[in-house]
């Protein structure tokens, strides 16, 4: 964790406007906040505090207005912290750690965020734990309206949390746009609740005797995830645990809090009662607390798949749900009859899309018998054409790494990749991006003639890096993601049904693209893949969500 000093300079608001900066200097120069909490919502314009530009810098000079502070004294500490949101307030927290949240296109400070433990998650579980009552009698049709204007706040600010996501997490405001896309939804498909928590019934089953079941909701639960899609996974979750009547407790990624925050804060706009929705920041002791919490029932996690097989475990043992959504090592078959040129951009945006940052990307090109040359001679040609840049500048089709530490990790894969003999066709490790020269950017990289018993073509590196390799066979492909320790996803480019029929009914990973690069489910089916990438056996979103959040209660009667 990067420990920093934080500007504290003062500034005095008297009457709307800010009558002093501290240290009688004229102005100070600050980032804006990016959760303006703030009444004058509607009037942006006209106050300093301009959500639209969250994150730039500001300067403050006597006179700015802040129609949102009408007397007040803020710090500007004060307005980089992010919050825990507890009860139906944000509350200011008192942590002994912080971490320090960078954009990792410009290198400039966001803020930072508190590391909570067992003392802020035991503060958001017991409020989750007292709105439970309540809200579970709440009536669904009622439940659901909360979430249809929660879309609709979703649709009002879509660009401002979009803008968010990329200046957190780096990926083009095009990516974060569609992602959000996604996230949504999962709200719209969770406004169906009345219809998809029904119940079942069957008359006689012995004479005179009939039976029902009806699906009643738990109690709290909470949801862990990743950096990578910081506004669509936690919705994912939520959602529908809220809509089936739970409450929750969200613990977003310490990387990437600020979209979340600023979701949270429409999700308060709708008026929902106050402890139904939870947000306690933090990393590693959060998440302990979380699993060993006793009123805690259900556990959705999303990361890599170490983490993911611990708190598969640690929750088991205390007794709870668990839906843990692990890393992956995603192949992609070119068969030698596939249209080459749409391939070719298909594979192309699976691996380099999201910097490589997606459980869904590419990674392992297997191209089989004459396709492989042609084919790996396209991709690098493809790679050479992404602009690398600022994912808010026009015209940028791949933004940095989410940080330097997660780069070098990146960097570390690739020098092993050369050790252990890959063939380095495109080398990425040099770019750079002149007008960000603090950018954790690292350019399309792609290697050549990768064995899959390197390290390369086994882990996930989770970076802008294709492996290439070749296979002689359809069958000798299947059989080379059969050996992966990971089943996420993968893809089957060819023009040939009997192929594609033939792989994906052999191939036994979860999600498969047929002439598709990013086999993403809809929200309204399930997501998530096996083996090292899956733990547990009720999957995200779909059908699968109404069974993880509902217990089913089966009522035999006689009259
Ligand atoms: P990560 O495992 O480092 O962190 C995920 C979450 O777990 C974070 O909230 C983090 O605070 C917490 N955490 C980290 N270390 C922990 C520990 N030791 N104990 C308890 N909690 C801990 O993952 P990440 O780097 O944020 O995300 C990238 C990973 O997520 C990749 O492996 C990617 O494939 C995976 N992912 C998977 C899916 C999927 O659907 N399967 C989707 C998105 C991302």
């Amino acid at each position: 964790m990067t420990r920093k000093r934080h500007d504290t300079a003062t500034l005095w608001v008297l009457g709307g406007k800010i009558v002093a900066p501290s240290s009688k200097r004229k102005a100070v120069s600050v980032l804006l906040p990016f959760h303006p909490r703030h009444p004058c919502e509607n009037e942006l314009g006209s106050c300093a505090i301009d959500a639209q530009n969250a994150g730039a810098k500001a300067q403050f000079r006597k006179g700015t207005p802040i129609p949102c502070l009408p007397n007040a004294r803020a710090t500007v500490s004060d307005m980089h912290t992010v919050r825990n949101f507890v009860g139906g307030e944000w509350q200011a927290p008192t942590p002994s750690n912080w971490y320090d949240l960078t954009n990792p296109a410009t290198g400039e400070s966001l803020g930072r965020v508190p590391m909570s433990g067992t003392t802020e998650v035991s503060e958001a579980v017991r409020a989750a734990r007292e709105a439970f009552p309540k809200w579970r009698e709440t009536p669904v049709v009622q439940r659901a309206r909360y979430l249809f204007k929660f879309k609709a706040l979703l649709e009002e600010h879509f660009d401002e949390i979009a803008r968010i996501v990329t200046q957190e997490n780096g990926k083009t405001v095009d990516e974060a746009r569609g992602s959000l896309r996604r996230g949504i939804e999962n709200v719209e498909h969770a406004c169906g609740m009345p219809s998809l928590m029904m119940g079942d019934s069957l008359e006689d089953i012995a004479t005179g005797i009939d039976c029902e079941y009806f699906r009643q909701p738990m109690g709290v639960f909470a949801a862990i995830t990743p950096f990578n899609f910081p506004a669509m996974v936690p919705l994912w979750f939520y959602p529908y645990a809220i809509a089936s009547g739970n409450t929750f407790v969200l613990k977003p990624s310490e990387q990437v809090p600020l979209s979340q925050v600023r979701i949270v804060e429409l999700l308060q706009q709708t008026g929902l009662p106050q402890g139904v929705m939870n947000v306690v920041h933090g990393g590693k002791d959060a998440v302990d607390a979380l699993l060993r919490h006793p009123d805690v029932v259900g556990i959705s996690f999303v990361g890599s798949s170490p983490v993911a097989r611990y708190i598969y475990k640690t929750a088991a043992e205390h007794g709870k749900r668990v839906q843990a959504l692990g890393g992956a090592k995603n192949h992609m078959i070119v068969m030698p009859d596939a249209d080459m040129d749409r391939a070719v951009g298909i594979v192309s945006e699976s691996v380099f899309g999201c910097a490589g940052q997606r459980c869904l990307a590419g990674s392992v090109i297997v191209a089989t018998g004459k396709s492989y040359e042609p084919f790996r001679d396209k991709l690098i040609a493809s790679a050479k054409g992404l602009r690398l840049g600022n994912g808010l500048d026009a015209g940028v089709s791949m933004g940095p790494v989410v940080s330097h530490k997660h780069r070098e990790k990146v960097l570390s894969y690739i020098e092993s990749g050369i050790s252990d003999g890959a063939k380095l066709a495109l080398d990425g490790r040099g770019a750079k991006v002149p007008q960000y020269p603090k950018g954790a950017f690292l350019g399309a990289t792609v290697f050549d003639q990768v064995d899959p018993t390197m390290k390369i073509g086994r882990e996930e590196i989770f970076g802008p890096v294709a492996t290439v390799s070749h296979a002689a066979t359809l069958d000798e492909a299947i059989k080379r993601v059969q050996g992966s320790e990971f089943a996420n996803a993968v893809s089957i480019f060819t023009t040939s049904g009997r192929a594609a029929r033939e792989f994906r009914y052999r191939v036994g990973v979860s999600m498969i693209g047929v002439n598709i690069g990013v086999a993403a489910p809809m929200a309204f089916f399930p997501f998530g893949g096996t083996k090292g990438s899956f733990f547990g056996d009720l999957k995200a979103h779909g059908k699968d969500s109404v069974e993880f959040y509902t217990d089913k209660k089966v009522v035999i009667s006689r009259w």
